[in-house]
C-alpha cells in the first residue's frame, strides 16, 4: 500500500455498505470505475468544536445532493440513497473515533467487471481521515495561469464531480508544480477564467467580490455558494460574471476556495503580485467568518451543520 503520512491511515473504511479494516477495502482491477473513470465522488469536511465537544459536518446535504446529480448524469444502476450514505458517513466517523478536523470522501463507481457503458454493478465507499488546516490558508500561495484549458460542459462536464474530470485537474496541477507554483487557474476556450484544479476562484475589484458564473466550466462548489451568501450577509457586493485573464493582474485580491482547500489567498498570478502581494483584507475577513461558521460558532448558520453522532 502507498505510504500514508504517520497517523493519517484510518482504521476503518466502508466498502459497499460494510465496515472493514481500511486495508481490506479493495475493488477489482477490472472495475470500469478504474479503467473508464465510471466513478463520481464527494469531499466533505467535518470540524471539531472543542467547547461543544462536537464534530460538525459542513453542508453534508448539499454534498449528497450533488452526488445524486453526478450519479444521474453518469447513469448508475441502483444509486445509493443520500440517507444511506449519510448513515455510512456517521458510522465511519464513529468507528474511527474522530475528534479533530477531518475529511470524508464518498465514492460511487462501477465495480467488478464491465465495458465502457456498463451501468452496474454499482459499488460505493466512504472513508474519513484527519485533515488539519493546510499552511496555505494562513500564508497564501503563488499561482500561475495554466497552459491547459478547462474541460467543456459538452465534453466532460465540470458541473459533476466525476473522477474523469480530474485528469484535466491533474495535468494542470503537474504543470503548476513543475513551475514551482502553489496552484493554477484554468482558462476556458474563450480565454475567461474557470476555476482551479480542485477549487473555485474569486477576485476583488472596487470592493466587489467577483466569481465566474456556474456556466464557466466550474463545479457548482458548496464553498463558493457559502461565500457568496456570507459576503452578501456582511453587506459586501457580489457579482457572478466572466473574469478576463488580465483582471487577475488588476484585482486587489484573489483567492482560491473549496472544501478541502478552505480559503487560500493568492499572492501572485504569473509572478505578478496581486494587490500588495499580501493576503487582502476582504479575504481575511471571509476566512474569519468562514472559520467561525464551519466550527459552529455562528448561531445563524448552524443550519448548515450536522453533528456527528
Ligand atoms: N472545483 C473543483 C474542480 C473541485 O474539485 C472542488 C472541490 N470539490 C471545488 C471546485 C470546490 O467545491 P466544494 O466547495 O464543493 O468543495
Amino acid at each position: 500500500m502507498a505510504k500514508v503520512p504517520a497517523g493519517d491511515m484510518p482504521e476503518y473504511a466502508i466498502l459497499n455498505g460494510n465496515l472493514l479494516p481500511f486495508g481490506e477495502a479493495r475493488v477489482s482491477i477490472m472495475a470500469p470505475g478504474l479503467t473508464f473513470a465510471a466513478a463520481v465522488f464527494e469531499g466533505i469536511r467535518a470540524y471539531w468544536n472543542d467547547e461543544d465537544e462536537a464534530l460538525y459536518l459542513f453542508r453534508m446535504q448539499e454534498h449528497l445532493d450533488r452526488l445524486q446529480f453526478s450519479m444521474r448524469v453518469v447513469e448508475f444502476d441502483d444509486p445509493p440513497a443520500s440517507d444511506t450514505i449519510a448513515a455510512q458517513i456517521q458510522e465511519v466517523i464513529k468507528a474511527n473515533g474522530m475528534r479533530e478536523d477531518c475529511y470524508i470522501r464518498a465514492q460511487v463507481f462501477i465495480d467488478e467487471w464491465g465495458d465502457i457503458a456498463a451501468t452496474g454493478p454499482t459499488g460505493s465507499s466512504v472513508i474519513v481521515r484527519r485533515r488539519p488546516r493546510q499552511p496555505g490558508v494562513a500564508a497564501g500561495k503563488h499561482f500561475v495561469v495554466s497552459s491547459w484549458r478547462r474541460i467543456e460542459d459538452d465534453a466532460s462536464p465540470a458541473r459533476i464531480k466525476a473522477t474523469g474530470n480530474y485528469l484535466n485537474s491533474r495535468l494542470v496541477s503537474l504543470e503548476a508544480s513543475r513551475q514551482g507554483a502553489g496552484g493554477a487557474i484554468i482558462l476556458n476556450r474563450d480565454g475567461t477564467v474557470s476555476e482551479g484544479p480542485s477549487g473555485c476562484v474569486f477576485m476583488v475589484r472596487d470592493a466587489t467580490l467577483i466569481t465566474p458564473p456556474v456556466t464557466a466550466g466550474i463545479l457548482e462548489s458548496v464553498t463558493r455558494a457559502t461565500l457568496l451568501t456570507l459576503a452578501a450577509d456582511l453587506g459586501i457586493d457580489t457579482v457572478e460574471r466572466p473574469i478576463g485573464r488580465t483582471e487577475l493582474y488588476l484585482a486587489s485580491e484573489v483567492f482560491y476556495c473549496g472544501t478541502g482547500q478552505e480559503i487560500v489567498p493568492i499572492l501572485s498570478v504569473d509572478k505578478k503580485a496581486v494587490g500588495s502581494g499580501e493576503p487582502g483584507a476582504m479575504t481575511r475577513q471571509l476566512q474569519g467568518v468562514y472559520d467561525a461558521v464551519v466550527h459552529g460558532r455562528e448561531q445563524k448558520y448552524m443550519k448548515w451543520l450536522t453533528p456527528a453522532l
